[in-house]
């Protein structure tokens, strides 16, 4: 994968938009409780992985809570996964951590190579094993090809840039971010 992208403010801002997008819906939604209404919670977050002109506007994970019952709703999110430190972007890099690529990467980023390793092992078995994947595999043809994850599904969106296609993979996977993702 080019690197250039996760070097580009404007792709974060193209999330954040994305995310403020999903924040409103879940805003509409109401309390899934008591059907209350929903109030601003927004919780820090300490961004890993992000240019510097973006890390203010990523140190919060956009997020609500009830104002009748005080459960929280935190909408889904393609800049978050779950309680991961790395960004959800982060986790569509595919460079084998042996690599000189992928070396060049971890450097970049500050990602330790057994971290990028754990998270090849995620897409491969963990991914591939949940509900949400279960339920929307057999909308690919031909099948994705679960061992070359996530590359093999990043193909599946052709649209403009590689900046447009990741951001169309990781609001196809944002079901999951508001699951506590493997770390
Ligand atoms: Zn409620």
């Amino acid at each position: 994968m080019c690197h250039a992208v996760l070097q580009d403010p404007a792709f974060f801002h193209l999330l954040t938009r994305i995310d403020e997008e999903f924040a409103a819906a879940t805003r509409l939604g109401r309390c899934p409780g008591c059907a209350g209404p929903l109030h601003v919670a927004d919780f820090p977050r300490k961004p890993r992985g992000c240019p510097a002109a973006v890390r203010e506007d990523y140190s919060w994970r956009l997020s609500f809570t009830c104002g009748l019952c005080d459960a929280r709703a935190t909408s889904p999110s393609v800049r978050f996964a779950g309680r991961r430190v790395y960004l959800a972007v982060v986790l569509m890099l595919d460079s084998p951590p042996g690599g000189s690529s992928g070396q060049a990467l971890c450097d970049l980023l500050s990602i330790p190579a057994r971290t990028l390793k754990r998270w090849r092992t995620w897409w491969r078995v963990e991914f591939a094993l949940t509900p949400f994947w279960q339920s929307v595999r057999e909308r690919f043809m031909p099948p994705v090809t679960i061992t070359q994850l996530p590359p093999s599904l990043l193909e599946r969106f052709d649209a403009g840039t590689l900046a447009d296609r990741l951001a169309q993979l990781l609001r196809f996977i944002a079901p999951l971010s508001t699951r506590p993702m493997a770390k």
